[in-house]
């Protein structure tokens, strides 16, 4: 009867839902608790009054798109026409179910690496196509070699997540060299590379699938403005695909939403002439950071963090509960909320790991910490 059998509300609902019933301090659900940059919201409260309030065109309100393939070349040296290789969508959860939707056909395969975001395998099995999960490895760097072991002549595309999330972890130029050995062997493999946080990486740079020449032309790049700006709300991302695989895209996007809000794309196109995205990195190494010095003499193990505003600690030294059981736990018991790892792994592998957010102000995370320590 379901279309969607095993697909059950999302963790990260239910998370921030007890952490509202219980009145926890929310490090569940990743958006920041900090106001926005001022620029931003005095960008808002004038156009409210201007003629802005109508839709845009399908494929985004043009200066965005010119904006955002500025960006593009500011940030990777690329060059892309915005009138036929960007899309501006309602998040990138929308990006992503337009273009799986549009590219992917019944009885193909789309790799998906275990763990990984929750949002790649609903729109791939409305295709009627496969999901095949491939785990990573024990830290969390991509197995090429069952990588490669698990591409078939039906395999359609490939997920990837840079910088992940759950884990922090980047990719490396290693990692690019390999996705392009078996990228030849696969003529019609498409990657879609999910870069939400591209500019959210720190101690290494991000490197981007847009900085790859054998990518350009057969991958699907999805990010968000949510992460970027602390707007997580606005629902606002964009992808970037050759034209091709961007008409078919489109397609999809007409009847999905048609187009997107039309105040926040105004509001973008003229905060990208003031914003500076290279900031954001040293922004969050700072949060992570101070996060980290606040729970480091707490009985939970700090697990590395590359990129992301995430934290996954292993409470193994504290209880042998499952991690749902012990984020449950966490919000009924010490009121603070977390997201259990197992719920990135199609077979819910449990390894006494959970995550928390750090995007928050500092007082939030100096409140929660003091109450992690007690534990
Ligand atoms: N991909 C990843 C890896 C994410 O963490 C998120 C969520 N924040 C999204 C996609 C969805 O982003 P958006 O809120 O812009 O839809
Ligand atoms: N991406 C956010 C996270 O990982 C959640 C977004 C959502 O709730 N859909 O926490």
């Amino acid at each position: 009867m379901s279309k969607l059998p095993h697909i059950t509300t999302s963790i990260f609902s239910v998370m921030s839902k007890m952490a509202a019933e219980y009145n926890a301090i929310n490090l569940s659900q990743g958006f920041p608790n900090f106001p926005v940059d001022e620029r931003l919201t005095e960008i808002v409260s004038k156009l409210a009054f201007e003629n802005v309030h109508q839709y845009t065109p399908m494929t985004g309100y043009p200066p965005l798109m010119n904006q955002i393939a500025k960006l593009v070349q500011t940030s990777y040296n690329r060059i892309i026409e915005p009138e036929t290789e960007v899309l501006v969508t309602a998040g990138a959860t929308q990006g992503i179910f337009a273009s799986i939707q549009a590219l992917v056909k019944s009885g193909d395969e789309v790799i998906i690496l275990d763990p990984s975001y929750d949002c790649y395998e609903a729109p791939v099995l409305l295709s009627n196509a496969k999901p095949v999960r491939v785990a990573l490895n024990d830290d969390y760097t991509p197995n090429w070699e069952t990588i490669e072991k698990a591409c078939s002549s039906k395999s359609k595309m490939i997920i990837i997540n840079n910088p992940h999330n759950p884990t922090g972890k980047i990719l490396t130029e290693n990692d690019f060299l390999q996705l392009e050995k078996i990228l030849s062997k696969f003529p019609n493999l498409l990657v879609l590379s999910d870069e939400v946080y591209e500019f959210i990486t720190f101690e290494e740079k991000h490197i981007s699938a847009h900085t790859k020449e054998f990518l350009l032309n057969r991958c699907i790049m999805i990010s968000s403005f949510g992460k970027s700006f602390h707007i997580t709300g606005w629902k606002i991302g964009y992808v970037v695909a050759p034209e091709y695989l961007m008409k078919e895209i489109k397609k999809v996007h007409q009847f999905l939403v048609f187009s997107v809000n039309s105040i926040s794309q105004v509001a973008i196109s003229q905060y990208l002439d003031v914003v500076d995205v290279n900031l954001l990195g040293k922004f969050y190494q700072g949060k992570r950071d101070y996060f980290q010095k606040l729970i480091q003499n707490s009985r939970f193990e700090l697990k590395p963090c590359e990129g992301t505003y995430f934290q996954v600690v292993s409470y193994a030294n504290i209880s042998k509960n499952d991690d749902v059981t012990f984020c449950k736990k966490l919000i009924t018991d010490h009121s603070v909320a977390a997201i259990p790892i197992s719920t990135f792994y199609s077979d819910h592998k449990d390894q006494k790991l959970i995550r928390f957010c750090f995007a928050k102000d500092n007082h939030t995370l100096e409140s929660a910490a003091e109450k992690l320590r007690k534990i």
